[in-house]
């Protein structure tokens, strides 16, 4: 295992009692430990808290469920005199701006998913073209049986090639709403993905390296296949939102005050190209953004530089990622 792995590895644990072991092994001398998880698992947050009291902690809970680790609470539990926090649901983020995401201490539980991924698997494989050179990604609900599908497929005869982890995750192979880039390192090398995992959020995220996708989906209980490039369709909703609009005078950006979705580089460089089109920007900044709030500004456009999953489902408002911005090079605009 190189030392890099090792280093991204080393901030995500197992279980609560990993956690423990480790704040007392540092000798950390902590007090107060914050705590936050996403929904669905409120009552282990509970459950952790209580465990926590009977080693001797005080406890403090981030209300707000989290959708990632990119919301890491450090800031709101520190306020409460926190000396650390522990993050339930996810693995360690990287930012992608390389912004400093490792200024507090923060342990990493991720959620393990009990719902059996393997045995989709081994009833199923043959569905997956043999011939094919195949790259393993999936969620971090299911990353913990990665090796273990890995083992099986090649035990199976076929090829499975070495994985990486993306620009913002620390497992191999590990896939986000806004980081296929697990998938995009070995695409070249692959004629094929096979992923753990159910939904077609992330299915489709991989599919943009042009590639087919065979989703072992353990709530469908079978093996489907997500087409390459499912997402073109969206993209191309985005340059006909920018098209659209590309006369109008004011444009909005909007990023998150969250650390891992706080993309100042991408901000600077949306505002950039749209004021060498003569647009006046505004720059809005939000915890959680909400359609409802960008509502009244007198603004029709606004440029998504925070969590691409946000905004992709919202209709009222014209929101776009800073991709389809590409698209007005290519147009006549009134200055
Ligand atoms: S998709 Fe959004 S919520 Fe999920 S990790 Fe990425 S920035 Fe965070």
């Amino acid at each position: 295992m190189t030392e890099q792995k090792q280093e991204r590895e080393s901030w995500n644990y197992e279980s609560l009692e990993e956690i423990i072991e480790a704040i007392r092994d540092q000798e950390h001398d902590y007090d107060t430990i914050g705590l936050q998880g996403p929904d669905g698992i409120k009552p282990k947050v509970i459950e952790y808290a209580n465990r926590l009291r009977e080693e001797g902690f005080e406890t403090v809970i981030v209300g707000a469920s989290t959708f990632g680790a990119c919301g890491i609470a450090d800031e709101k539990v520190k306020r409460m005199g926190a000396d650390a926090l522990i993050h339930i649901g996810h693995t360690r983020f990287l930012h992608p701006e390389k912004a400093d995401m490792k200024d507090y201490d923060v342990y990493y539980l991720p959620y393990r998913e009990d719902r059996e991924i393997m045995p989709i698997l081994e009833e199923h494989y043959e569905e997956i073209d043999k011939d094919e050179k195949i790259g393993l990604v999936g969620v971090t609900q299911y990353m913990d049986r990665a090796e273990e599908a890995r083992e099986f497929l090649e035990s199976k005869g076929y090829d499975v090639v070495e994985g990486t982890t993306g620009l913002r995750t620390t497992e191999t192979g590990q896939v986000l709403g806004c980081d296929a880039g697990a998938a995009h390192n070995v695409s070249h090398k692959v004629d094929a993905f096979v992923f753990l995992g159910s939904g077609h959020f992330h299915p489709s995220q991989v599919s943009e390296t042009g590639k087919k996708v065979y989703v072992v989906d353990p709530y469908q209980e079978h093996i489907w296949i997500e087409p390459p490039n499912s997402l073109e369709d969206e993209m191309q909703a985005e340059y006909a939102r920018v098209i659209k609009h590309k006369d109008k005078k004011k444009w909005g950006i909007v990023t998150s005050s969250k650390k891992g979705q706080n993309y100042m580089m991408a901000v600077e460089i949306a505002k950039e190209k749209l004021e060498s089109y003569g647009k006046d920007v505004y720059v809005f900044v939000e915890d959680r953004i909400f359609e409802s709030d960008y509502k009244g500004y007198g603004i029709d456009i606004y440029v998504n530089c925070a969590c691409p999953r946000m905004t992709k489902d919202w209709r009222d408002m014209a929101f776009v990622s800073p991709k389809a911005l590409e698209v007005l090079d290519e147009l006549e605009i009134e200055h």
